[in-house]
Order: C-alpha cells, then structure tokens, then sequence
C-alpha cells in the first residue's frame, strides 16, 4: 500500500511516500522559518498561504523522486491536529481534493502520533510496550505506549513547553528561532559548573513537568551578568550549558521514575528536542543503569515532517480506518483519544 503523507499544522510544510512493504521512498520539506522570522513568530495566515504555494509541488516532487505518479497512490494521511486552524485546513483540503479525484481513501492524522511513531521509521523500532517522552515546540508527555492508539498519560508540562523553554531562553541569549538548536549549539563552548540552574518539580513525586521558572531563572542571569558587565560571549555559552543541563536533567529523572512506575524496559524519546544531542546522552546514561533501551528518529525526523505522518497514517488506514467527507481540522486535540489500531503493526 502506497501512502502519501502530507503535514501542513505550522510552520513546515512535509511531504513524503510511505510503502507499508518497502518502507519509506521519498520525503520533502519546505521550512517557513525565515519568512515568520521577520515578524518574530509565526503569522498565522502567512503560514496558511504559504502551505497553498508550496504543497502540490513538494506531492509532485516526492512522486517524481519515488518514480512513481498520482495514480500509483492507494492511500493519503494528513495532520488534522493539533496545530494552526488555517495551516491544518490546507493540507486536510489538498489531501481530500486528491483523494476525491483518485477514489482512495483518505485519514487525518493526529500530529504527536506521527512524532511518537517516527521512530518506527529507523533501522530496529522499539516494540511494544513502551514509554514515550514527547518534547516538541508545544507538548511536554510521558505516554505509556501498549500499541497505536493505545496511550495513557503519565504526565506532562503544567506551563511551557521544553522546545518552547528552548526557544525563549534562546531569545534572552540573543539567538533565532528556532532557539532549541542555537542553545544546544553555544552550550558547546560552555564551562560546566559555573551556573547551577533547578531542576524544576524533581523533589516531589509525580510525573509532570514546569519550564516556566527556568524561563524567568535563565532571565534574571542573563540580566544579572549583563548588569555586572559580564554578558561576553563565554558567559552567555556558560549560561546556555547550564539552561541545558538542567532541562536534560529534569527529563531524564522524570523518564526514570516513569519506567520505574511502569517496568517499561523501552524508552522512545520524540519530538524536535528528542534531537538534542546532551538529552539523548543523558537519557541513555540513566537508561542504562536501569537496562532500558532508549529509541529515537534520525534528527530530521524529530521535528516536523510528512514522513512521519505517512507512517502513522499507513498503520491506521491498513486497520481500515479513514475520514468521511468532511475535512477534519483539530487545533486542540487530546492524543488519548485516539481509537486503538490492535495488532496490525507493520515492521
Ligand atoms: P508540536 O509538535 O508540539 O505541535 P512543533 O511542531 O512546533 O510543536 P517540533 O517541530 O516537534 O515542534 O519541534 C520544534 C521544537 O524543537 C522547537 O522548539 C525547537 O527549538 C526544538 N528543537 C529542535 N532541535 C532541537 C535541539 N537540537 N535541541 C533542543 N531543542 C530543539
Ligand atoms: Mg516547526
Ligand atoms: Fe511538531
């Protein structure tokens, strides 16, 4: 079965071919980073628009790479949400205009499905059960994962989100969005030890999560050091490695206490701050002590793209499921709701 996966929800847009016996053909992005970036965030209807433009070009273009044409498509998944209202209706209207035309089915995607399964894509995917640690630009998640569709919330950010408490300290920085690898970037050049950041909610019980405190603690250091005349170049590294630390940290006790809860022997980190380098160390260092495995997708495919919305649309349009007539577009989404797929899982 060919699928064609399309993700318009913000600021990317994502096409790519998944063929539930060959794998993945070909996949496509277009960023819009540097068109928001003059208005210092994401426009809304200028990401809306420019999902119009670019869209039906990258379909053509991931077709011509996989050798393949429209006709060859069984099947189209798009993200129906969460995400930006306008930006989800473009690929929910485009994936449905096309499915109409061809008379194949057609399915919106939850988007943070496509996340957590976008490690299925790489060589040796984590089985079932495991427990997902989802850390993107807007959710903060432990899940505990029995199957597609199969979720149950441990725990999750009361405030920001991690990217998102990347993407401010980054700003206090003086650096660009998006902040999550410009920070890890500068935290290269950092002396350890120099700042000590919180490890926000780690000495009570729980699972969840709050950013919002290393936000305003990473702003009175910066603005401490700059009044002290201190803000150089090696300071603001200094500060980076200890905002870092102390976000890795704070995911990797939570982590540990969520397989310790669960006896869950797998870890699957996604989500575009899954990509960082010092978590995914930090989350393997406590996995091992505790002989769990931890699973992620190549960076690219943390942040987001069509690919991984090919795959879990793949899964769930092969258990039979697809849309009605109406274009389904979801900004606010709970992912356990989701309907679960049983067994049917592909390799
Ligand atoms: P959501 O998926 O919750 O709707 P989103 O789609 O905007 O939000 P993603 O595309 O998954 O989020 O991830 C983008 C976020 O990941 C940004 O906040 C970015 O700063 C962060 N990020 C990307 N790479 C890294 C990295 N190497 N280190 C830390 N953060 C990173
Ligand atoms: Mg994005
Ligand atoms: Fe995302």
């Amino acid at each position: 079965m060919l699928i064609l996966g399309i993700e318009t929800s913000c600021d990317e847009t994502g096409v790519a071919l998944f063929d539930s016996d060959l794998g993945l053909l070909a996949h496509a992005l277009f960023s819009q980073v540097d068109m928001h970036a003059d208005y210092g965030g994401v426009v809304p209807e200028l990401a809306s628009r420019d999902h119009v433009r670019k869209l039906l070009p990258l379909c053509d273009q991931v077709l011509a790479e996989a050798g393949k044409t429209r006709q060859d498509i069984d099947g189209i998944a798009y993200t129906a949400g969460p995400g930006l209202v306008g930006a989800l209706m473009v690929g929910g209207a485009v994936a449905h205009a096309l499915g109409f035309a061809l008379g194949i089915p057609v399915l919106g995607v939850h988007h943070m499905e496509g996340h957590l399964l976008a490690p299925m894509l790489e060589d040796n995917p984590p089985g079932f059960p495991f427990v997902a640690l989802l850390v993107s630009g807007g959710h903060t998640q432990l899940v505990r994962v029995d199957g597609i569709g199969e979720y149950e919330m441990l725990g999750e950010s009361v405030d920001d989100a991690a990217g998102e408490a990347f993407d401010k300290a980054a700003k206090m920085l003086g650096l660009d969005y998006p902040g999550g690898p410009r920070v890890a970037a500068l935290a290269e050049a950092g002396t350890a030890g120099r700042y000590r950041f919180p490890r926000p909610m780690t000495d009570r019980p729980g699972l969840d999560f709050s950013f919002s405190g290393l936000k305003t603690f990473t702003l009175n250091t910066v603005n401490a050091a700059r009044k002290a005349g201190e803000l150089n170049d090696q300071t603001r590294a200094d500060i980076a490695l200890a905002f870092e630390s102390a976000v890795v940290d704070t995911l990797a006790i939570k982590c540990r206490r969520a397989l310790e809860q669960t006896g869950c022997e797998r870890l699957v980190i996604a989500g575009g701050v899954s990509a960082n380098k010092r978590l995914r160390e930090g989350l393997e260092k406590m996995a091992v002590k505790l002989k769990a495995v931890v699973f992620y997708a190549r960076p690219e495919f943390c942040t987001d793209n069509g690919a991984m919305i090919a795959y879990a649309g793949a899964q769930r349009l092969l258990a039979g499921q697809q849309d009605g007539e109406r274009i389904a577009a979801v900004p606010r989404w709970p992912m356990n709701t989701l309907p679960a797929v049983g067994e049917s899982r592909l390799s």
